[in-house]
C-alpha cells in the first residue's frame, strides 16, 4: 500500500524536469499551477484555486479520519542558472534552485496516486500547492483564503530537498527547524559639504561604520549566547565622490532568531544603538523594520510520529534525527503556526557528488532518486496521519 507504483514515479520525474523547464516567480507560477491542476482534475481530485496561483486540493477517503495537509512550494529564484542540464531553465535568469520544482512534482505524484487508492484511505488528504516561498510569502495568503478549513486540517507537514543529506535518507527534529527572517532599513542624515572641511558637515559614513560594528555587540553581548541571533548588514549605500561629504547613508540588513522573545527584542536593541551613535555624532537616523516569516516548529508530537511512520518505509535507507536547526528561513512556518506542523528534510545529494552545491546555488540540482523517497514518505504520511 506504501510503495508507490512505477508509473507514478516516472510522471514525477517528468512534471519535475517540465516545471524545471519553466521556473516562475512568486506570484506568478501560472503555467505550474495550470498543470498541477489539471492533473489533479484529471485524477479526480476536488480543487480549488486560492491567492491567485495557489491550489487547494481535497481528497476524501473511503472512511472516516483525520484531515492531514501535505504542502509543496512551486516558485523559482531570480538566478542565471549554469549550463549542463538537458532540461535546464529557458527562462534566462530564472531557476528552480531551491528545488520546488521537485516539492511540486512529488506532491502531485502523491496525490495522484493516492486518488487511486482513495476507497482504502481513511480521512481526508489537503494538497497544498503554494505560490511564492522564495517572498513575498504564499502560506498567510492561503491560510486566509482558507486552505486549513472545511474540513479543519488537523496536521500540516511538509519535504524539502536538503543537499546535505545523501538521497534516500530524510532529516527532521522536533522545535525549531528554520529561523524567523525579518528585515531592517536604517537611514542616517547628517549634512553635506567638503571633504577638506569637515568641521562644517555631518559625515555620515564614520557614523555608518559605528552603526555596524555595534550592531554586532546585539549578538555578541546582549543576547544570551545559548540563544542563535543573527544580524547582518548585506548593504550600505552612501556618499558621491571621494572628495565630498556623505550627507546620507542607508544600511539594509536581515535579522535571523529562533526564539520568538528573542526576536521580538531585538528591533529595540536596534533602534537605540543606531539613535544613540548618530546622536553622539550630531547625525539623526531613522530605522524601519518590516516583519518576515517566522521560525518554524515542529510539533513535538506529530514529529515523533512522522519518524515512527518514516522508518516503517522501505525507500528510507535512514531518518536522521537533526541536532541543531538552521538559520534558513520558510514560510512554512504559518502552516505550522496555525496547527501542528512538521518540516522534513529529504535528502537528496548524489553518492557519486563528492561537493553537492547548496541550495540557491546556479550550480543546484537534485539527485532525482530522491524524488522516489519523498513520494513514499508522503504517501505513507497520508496513510498513517489521517
Ligand atoms: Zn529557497
Ligand atoms: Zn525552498
Amino acid at each position: 500500500m506504501i510503495a508507490p507504483p512505477a508509473e507514478i514515479l516516472d510522471d514525477v520525474v517528468r512534471w519535475r524536469r517540465m516545471i524545471h523547464r519553466r521556473p516562475e516567480f512568486g506570484f506568478e507560477e501560472r503555467e505550474t499551477s495550470a498543470l498541477v491542476e489539471r492533473e489533479l482534475r484529471a485524477a479526480g481530485i476536488d480543487v480549488k484555486r486560492v491567492a491567485g496561483t495557489g491550489i487547494v486540493a481535497t481528497l476524501t477517503g473511503g472512511a472516516p479520519g483525520k484531515t492531514l495537509a501535505l504542502r509543496a512550494d512551486m516558485d523559482g529564484l531570480p538566478i542565471q542558472e549554469r549550463p549542463g542540464l538537458d532540461f535546464a531553465s529557458e527562462f534566462p535568469g530564472a531557476m528552480h534552485a531551491c528545488g520546488h520544482d521537485g516539492h511540486t512534482a512529488m506532491l502531485l505524484g502523491a496525490a495522484v496516486s493516492l486518488a487511486r487508492e482513495r476507497s482504502s484511505l481513511r480521512g481526508t488528504v489537503r494538497f497544498l500547492f503554494q505560490p511564492a516561498e522564495e517572498g513575498p510569502g504564499g502560506a498567510q495568503p492561503m491560510i486566509e483564503a482558507g486552505a486549513l478549513a472545511s474540513p479543519d486540517v488537523d496536521a500540516v507537514a511538509m519535504l524539502h530537498v536538503w543537499p546535505t543529506l545523501p538521497v534516500g535518507s530524510i532529516g527532521l527534529r522536533s522545535g525549531a527547524m528554520t529561523a524567523s527572517c525579518d528585515d531592517f532599513d536604517i537611514r542616517i542624515d547628517g549634512r553635506g559639504g567638503h571633504a577638506g572641511y569637515p568641521h562644517n558637515a555631518v559625515d555620515t559614513i564614520p557614523v555608518a561604520a559605528q552603526v555596524v560594528g555595534a550592531l554586532q555587540t546585539i549578538a555578541s553581548r546582549e543576547i544570551d549566547p545559548l540563544k542563535a541571533v543573527v544580524i547582518a548588514i548585506g548593504r550600505i549605500d552612501g556618499g558621491y565622490r571621494r572628495n565630498v561629504v556623505a550627507d546620507r547613508t542607508t544600511l539594509q540588513g536581515t535579522i535571523r532568531c529562533l526564539d520568538e522573545n528573542v526576536r521580538r527584542s531585538v528591533p529595540e536593541r536596534i533602534e537605540r544603538i543606531v539613535a544613540g551613535i548618530c546622536a553622539a555624532h550630531r547625525a539623526s537616523h531613522e530605522v524601519e523594520l518590516v516583519h518576515g516569516y517566522p521560525s518554524v516548529h515542529n510539533d513535538a508530537g506529530l514529529t515523533a510520529k512522522v519518524m515512527g511512520i518514516a522508518r516503517g518505509v522501505p525507500q528510507i535507507a535512514s531518518v536522521v534525527e537533526l541536532e541543531v536547526p538552521t538559520m534558513g528561513a520558510e514560510d512554512f512556518a504559518y502552516f505550522a503556526q496555525a496547527v501542528p506542523g512538521c518540516m522534513i528534510r529529504l535528502g537528496c545529494a548524489s553518492p557519486d557528488d563528492p561537493q553537492p552545491a547548496s541550495l540557491h546555488s546556479p550550480e543546484f540540482n537534485l539527485d532525482e532518486r530522491a524524488l522516489a523517497t519523498g513520494v513514499a514518505l508522503l504517501r505513507a504520511l497520508a496513510f498513517q496521519l489521517t
